[in-house]
């Protein structure tokens, strides 16, 4: 049901439902916690659409969440004011940005699912909407799906590495102290070798 519920929705991971992203509410839905109206760029036709998977009946945009949305929009930067601080490529869930830090920062234009995440994280105000040529919804689903999976599962593969290299500099350091410190020895026999082994080199001039 998560699936078939996530496939109806727009995709835009503009977070106006009150969830981080499209799935995340998908999930709300199929488990009774979020209502089916609750998807601005879904609109009207999105509440009919979950109405008739979910059996639920159809309801009013909640307002909380703002309104149908009818036009879609894409973001451009005025480059020359941009400062390069990267904050606008931290928030893109369809890493439509392109820059460095300290580097002018452009947007993919046919990247951009309109979300607007990025508007308040730009600290110098230099990122507006402009309307798309056409509406993305609901054809560009896919395509903003999978920028966005493309996108978790790099960030999920840096924060493994960033782990490893922490993990690693733990053992490091670990065993540094069992060689100057018998009663800190590792009990693994190869740590201990290991250990022993990097002290004798670091005593040989
Ligand atoms: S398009 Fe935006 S409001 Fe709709 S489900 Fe996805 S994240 Fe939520
Ligand atoms: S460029 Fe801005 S509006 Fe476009 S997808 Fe990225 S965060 Fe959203
Ligand atoms: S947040 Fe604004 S200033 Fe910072 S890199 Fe993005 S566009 Fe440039």
């Amino acid at each position: 049901m998560i699936d078939r519920i996530d496939a109806l929705l727009p995709q835009t991971q503009c977070q106006r439902c009150g969830y981080p992203a499209c799935r995340p509410y998908a999930e709300a839905v199929a488990g009774g916690v979020a209502g089916i109206n609750q998807c601005p760029p879904g609109g009207d036709e999105g509440i009919a659409a979950l109405a008739a998977l979910t059996g639920k009946p159809v309801v009013p945009m909640n307002p909380v969440n703002g309104v149908p949305i009818t036009q879609s929009f894409v973001a451009v930067i005025d480059e020359p004011v941009c400062i390069g601080c990267t904050k606008c490529i931290q928030v893109c869930p369809t890493d439509a940005i392109l820059g460095a830090s300290q580097l002018m920062h452009t947007v993919i234009e046919a990247e951009c699912s309109g979300c607007e995440l990025c508007i308040p994280a730009c600290p110098v105000d230099c990122i507006a909407m402009i309307p798309a040529p056409q509406l993305s919804m609901p054809a560009r689903a896919p395509q903003f799906r999978h920028r966005y999976e493309q996108r978790e599962r790099r960030l999920a593969r840096i924060a493994d590495e960033r782990r490893n290299v922490h993990e690693q500099r733990k053992a490091l350091l670990k065993a540094r102290a069992a060689a100057s410190d018998p009663s800190e020895a590792p009990s693994d026999p190869v740590a201990r070798a290991l250990a022993a082994a990097r002290a004798k080199a670091s005593k040989t001039p």
